[in-house]
Order: structure tokens, then sequence, then C-alpha cells
């Protein structure tokens, strides 16, 4: 079995992500699966190729120092040809109603003035991320379904068409992790690309400032320090966020606990603790380029070598290559 999972570095990774997904991938990951960092997927959208590059290789870094095994890990670009590849060879398999139809093509398109092929076709492109690497299980959340869904139509097309290649691959749902929301807005999810960061705790930022956004963080005047995520989201996201650092229910949290001010607090310890390993790790690493570069270029070849058989095979069965 084969899973693969990825980040999209489009900002800085922050909290949410490392509960939601890095930590489980850490603690969950099984030999043959493949983490990577997806930069080619955050260029479709306006972004700065220079910042681009910075976060790809600060995403890598952190997924090392989460304790990801780094033979697992890669950076999507380092396969930028064969990924092209096979992403052309899809894309001729693909109907223009099909990719049009993706609903997060459609809310994302919505309102922009100018919308990027590429916004279309990415889904294409997660297609050959995934059949690349005769990936098995997709991982993945309610919004990307759809995605998955349409790789393993462009796999079984494929393979009645040409040939059998492709291993056609299962969305599977990744289990309800922590779902943290936005420090100061809790009805929105804590998220990369909002403008606003001060209710996102990037997993970098200072001891200092991580205990600022979480003192600071938007909870309500009911002064009932229940866990009650309905009526009193921001509150029910704090003690989440603090009940995921100590491995224990929000409940539980909640009933050790007085006052907001303590509560945020205690929040606020457990966050700076549960980041201090990881934080110190991403800078050695960022430090030292030599080790870094290994693991990045290791990975890329272990998995341009994963997938070399299938992309040859599905070139030469499509008749070209
Ligand atoms: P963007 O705003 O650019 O979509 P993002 O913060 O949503 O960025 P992704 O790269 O889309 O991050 O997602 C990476 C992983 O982190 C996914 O597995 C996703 O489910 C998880 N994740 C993202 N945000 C949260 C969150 N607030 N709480 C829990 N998990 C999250
Ligand atoms: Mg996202």
């Amino acid at each position: 079995m084969t899973r693969l999972s990825a980040i999209t570095p489009s900002g800085h990774a922050h909290l949410g992500n490392y509960l939601g997904a890095i930590r489980r991938w850490a603690r969950e990951g099984a030999p043959g699966d493949l983490y990577f960092v997806s930069d080619l997927h955050a260029m479709t959208v306006s972004y700065n190729p220079a910042r681009l590059r910075k976060l790809a290789r600060e995403t890598l870094a952190v997924l090392v120092a989460a304790g990801i095994d780094p033979a697992r890990v890669c950076v999507q670009s380092d396969l930028v040809r064969e990924l092209g590849a096979l992403s052309w060879v899809l894309e001729c398999t693909c109907s223009f109603g099909e990719a049009s139809r993706m609903t997060q093509f459609k809310q994302k398109a919505d309102g922009q003035g100018t919308v990027r092929l590429g916004l279309l076709t990415y889904p294409v492109l997660m297609a050959a991320d995934i059949l690349l690497q005769n990936a098995t299980e997709v991982p993945v959340g309610q919004d990307q379904t759809q995605h998955v869904e349409l790789a393993r139509s462009l796999a079984r097309r494929f393979n009645s068409t040409f040939g059998e290649v492709f291993t056609v691959p299962r969305a599977v749902m990744a289990p309800t992790a922590a779902r943290v929301m936005d420090l100061s807005d809790p009805t929105r999810k804590m998220s990369k690309s909002t403008q606003d960061s001060a209710g996102v705790v990037f997993l970098l930022d200072e001891p200092d400032l991580v205990r600022r956004k979480i003192t600071r963080a938007v909870t309500d005047n009911e002064a009932r320090l229940e866990y009650r995520p309905s009526s009193q989201p921001g509150l029910a996201n704090v003690l989440e966020i603090l009940a995921a650092c100590t491995g224990r229910s929000p409940v539980e949290v909640a009933d050790d606990h007085s006052s907001y001010g303590e509560l945020k607090n205690a929040a606020a310890d457990a966050v700076i603790e549960e980041l201090r390993p990881l934080r110190t790790r991403v800078l050695e690493l960022l430090d030292d380029p030599t080790t870094l570069d290994g693991i990045r270029a290791a990975g890329a070849e272990r998995a341009r070598e994963r997938g070399a058989h299938t992309l040859a095979s599905a070139l030469r069965m499509a008749g070209v290559g």
C-alpha cells in the first residue's frame, strides 16, 4: 500500500497544518508512504517566485523536523519533467467538461478577473502526482475527494483505452483530526493564505509571539468555561488546541481551568512546548544546506525511480516516447 499526502507551500506552515496533518503523518506513516511539498500547485494563483522557492524549502524542513522519515519526503517541482509529461498525457484523456465541473475550481475561479489555465488543469496535475507514484490510497479532506475521483476516472479511462498502466487510487477520508480555527475569527479555519496573521500561529513564530496570539484569541463574554463548540466556538478552539497538545479531551481540559486568562496561558505554554523542538530543528536544518539539500536530492531520486516505469509505459502506450 502506498499513501500519498501533500502540503502546498502557499505560505508558512501553521499550527493547524501541524496538529491536523503533519504530526499525524510523522506518527502514523508507513514504509511505502510519500509526503511531498506541492510547490507546483502554489502556482495556480498569483505568487512571488523567490518566496515560493524559500517556502518550499522551509516546508520540506518542517516535514523532516516533525519526524517524518527523510526517506519519504520530496519536493514536487524536483519531478517537474516527469509530472509535466504525465500531466500532458492525462490532460489529453480528460474532457474540458470534467475539469470545469470541479467544485474547487468553480469556487476559486469565481470573482477572479483572470483565471489561470493552471487553476483549471491543476486537478490533472494532482492526478499525475498520484498516478506517477502508483499510490493506492490518498487521504483527503472533503474538499479534495472530487479530485481523487477525477484521478480514478482518468486512470481507468487510460487503462481501458491504451492498456493497463495505472494503479487506480482510492480516496480515504483522513481521520477527523483537530480542525484548528483562526484565533481571531473562530468561524474560519486557520490557513496559510489568510491575509491577517494575528489569528494564525505559524510553526516558526517566536515563543513570545505565540503567547501573544493565543492570549489574544477571540473568545466570548459568557464566562462559562465549558466545551460548547456551537455556541462558544472561540473558546472551544482554545480548548481543542490545548487538548491536542496534551493528549487529553477538550472537556477534561475545560474542567481543569477556572478562568479564560488562566486557560489561555496554559494553552500558550502547551503550544510553545509542543513547537519548541520542532522550531529548533527546522532552524538547524535551514542553517545546514548540505543536510537539507541531501535529503531533498535523495527524495527526488527515489520518487523519480519509483515513477520511471509507469511514465515510460504510459508514454509508449499513448504512442509517444
Ligand atoms: P491554504 O490556505 O493555502 O489552502 P492550508 O493551511 O489550508 O493552506 P493545505 O496545504 O491546504 O494548508 O493543507 C495541508 C494539510 O493541512 C492538509 O492535510 C489539511 O487538511 C491540513 N490543514 C490545513 N489547515 C488546517 C487546519 N486549520 N486544521 C487542521 N488541519 C489543517
Ligand atoms: Mg487548504
